[in-house]
């Protein structure tokens, strides 16, 4: 064998580089699904789901080609593995440094040839096997992205503090991404003024709900390993239908384009309960796994607004969350890891909530946000950082224990986007390299964003007492715990300010209502 090419389970893309140069005659291709990488951070049975269900149809689309792959399947309670000819011999071992060590050393390639993974430890863990086993190794960059780790380097070189904003006028003009003549389009860089609305009284518009892509033979057989063999995670499979090929994700992209796109911007930010989807895409799992092109997806938006589908103000905001903040995001995490991971500025030590794991609360806000996570392994963006981050962060949460939850819960959550979302944006742990202020809030700003304080016994107003609101409680005590260090920062000198309002003794029943709420969390 020449050259034997590693493809990972969110490096599911026929055009990587990995495949440049593939002789069909003198390379194989290597994959394996492994159970540890499940169990690792214990992985909601849809993101389980997702990636097993992905991976074996990326193998039979290779196999189709007459492409020959060296395949690990897990079965309900083994793992086998599946050669060229489709039949099985038992495979040992729980983790991918096990799997790399029965298979690639005996095959002897001369070279192994994979694009750089997307998670740092990841990428050591086989620079250390393929040391080991003697072999050289060969990793090409992921032109997945449309910022190479060179170049945001070069954005990064001298600047005290970075910020998404600038990142992303440099993307636009680069990419020439909703740009007239070397000018913005509408001759703005941002519209958000324009978008963020919330539904009011009456609840969302009428919206047709996302394209639906139900479970074909192959992802049936996934749903009945991921059944057996991960009974005790949590989610349910019954209504399993996200996009697991590249032409299903084509389709769940033309949907959004067609149906959602157009008043995307105006709701980015509303909740509503049982409403998880909303306006928006349900691209990020397909992205991530690479079976969707960024670059098909940007230009996607940009011609509906060119052919007036859209209004750019949505179009905008929707380009930015890609070219801008998806970019960014990876930037960040490559440019602070391996260090990022253990950050904690806060010095929060309280541990993430049991009921994180069950939904089982009587905050109504956070009983709908984390059902649907562990049901369905989606939240969208605002129900993420301002419901379960925004508590976590009040409370106090270590950020390790909350960025190992949402990598284990969401169907997109690969480490390269996960960690600076939840460490940095998120959770501040990364004191202010990601988002220059912490996210902070009162249970109002989600009473004015959704629905969810009508159907909840407490009160968004009230700060102490039976009926108030942790979310608002917590905002206090945040405010006055963190008051030396957020003084500093001119981004919260408002809100520092209004500290002033209280007295002493409201100062006290705040701190110990949140001491209170803090001591059920913990237990
Ligand atoms: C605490 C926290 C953790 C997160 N973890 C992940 C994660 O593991 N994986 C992940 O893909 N996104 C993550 N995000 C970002 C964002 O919440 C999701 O990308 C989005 O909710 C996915 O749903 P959608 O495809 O319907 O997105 P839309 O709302 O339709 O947005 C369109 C696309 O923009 C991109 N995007 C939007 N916001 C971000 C962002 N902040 N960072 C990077 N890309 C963004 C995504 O690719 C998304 O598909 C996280 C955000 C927070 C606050
Ligand atoms: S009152 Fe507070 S806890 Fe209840 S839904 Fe509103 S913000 Fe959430």
């Amino acid at each position: 064998m020449r050259h034997l090419i590693l493809v990972l389970g969110d490096q599911l893309d026929l055009d990587s580089a990995a495949f440049d140069g593939f002789d069909t005659t003198l390379d194989a291709v290597w994959m394996a699904e492994v159970a540890h990488e499940s169990t690792k951070v214990w992985s909601t049975k849809p993101r389980i789901a997702v990636f097993l269900a992905a991976m074996r149809h990326f193998c039979a689309a290779l196999r189709e080609r007459g492409w020959k792959v060296f395949y690990r399947e897990l079965t309900a309670d083994s793992a086998v593995w599946r050669g060229a000819d489709g039949r099985g011999k038992p495979a040992k071992g729980e983790t991918f440094s096990d799997a790399l060590r029965e298979s690639v050393a005996g095959m002897k390639p001369q070279r192994v040839v994979m694009v750089e993974p997307g998670e740092w430890s990841v990428r050591e863990e086989i620079r250390a096997a393929m040391e080991s086993a003697g072999l050289p190794l060969e990793m090409r960059e992921d032109r997945h992205f449309l910022c190479s780790r060179a170049e945001f380097a070069a954005h990064a070189e001298g600047r005290k503090q970075l910020r998404m904003e600038f990142f992303y006028r440099e993307m636009r003009k680069r990419h020439d991404s909703l740009m007239d003549d070397g000018k913005p389009a509408g001759g703005d860089w941002n519209f958000d003024s324009e978008n963020r609305k919330s539904f009011g009284k009456n609840g969302p518009p009428m919206h047709k709900t996302p394209r639906s892509f139900p479970p074909d033979e192959i992802t049936r057989g996934v749903i009945a390993v991921v059944n057996a063999r991960f009974a005790g995670h949590p989610g349910d499979l019954g209504q399993f239908d996200w996009p697991v090929t590249a032409a299903d994700a084509e389709l769940a992209l033309k949907d959004f384009i067609a149906h959602r796109l157009a008043e995307f911007g105006d709701w980015e930010d509303a909740m509503w309960t049982a409403e998880p989807w909303l306006f928006h895409s349900r691209l990020s799992s397909a992205m991530n796994l690479k079976l969707l092109n960024p670059r098909t997806v940007i230009a996607a938006a940009e011609k509906a607004y060119r052919e007036g589908r859209a209004p750019l103000a949505s179009v905008e905001g929707f380009i930015r969350q890609i070219l801008g903040w998806r970019e960014y995001v990876r930037g960040i995490y490559w440019r602070f890891m391996p260090g990022y991971v253990d950050k904690n500025a806060l010095g929060a030590d309280q541990p993430l909530p049991k009921f994180y794991w069950t939904g089982d609360t009587e905050m109504a806000c956070l009983r709908d946000a984390l059902g649907q996570t562990l049901r369905l392994g989606y939240a969208h963006h605002i129900q993420r950082l301002m419901v379960t981050g925004l508590y976590a962060l009040m409370l106090g949460v270590r950020p390790r224990e909350v960025h190992e939850w949402y990598l284990a819960v969401y169907v997109d959550a690969v480490e390269w986007v996960e960690l600076p979302n939840t460490l940095g944006m998120s959770q501040h742990g990364d004191g202010g390299i990601m988002a220059s202020k912490p996210y902070i809030a009162t249970g109002k700003y989600i009473q004015r964003m959704s629905n969810y304080c009508t159907g909840c016994r407490f009160d968004p107003a009230e700060a102490t007492g039976p009926k108030a609101c942790p979310f608002t409680t917590l905002y206090w005590d945040f405010l006055l715990q963190h008051e030396p260090m957020l003084r500093k920062n001119h981004r919260m000198a408002m809100q520092v300010r209004n500290l002033a309002r209280l007295d002493e003794a409201r100062r006290e029943a705040i701190q110990k209502q949140a001491a209170k709420i803090r001591t059920a969390s913990a237990n």
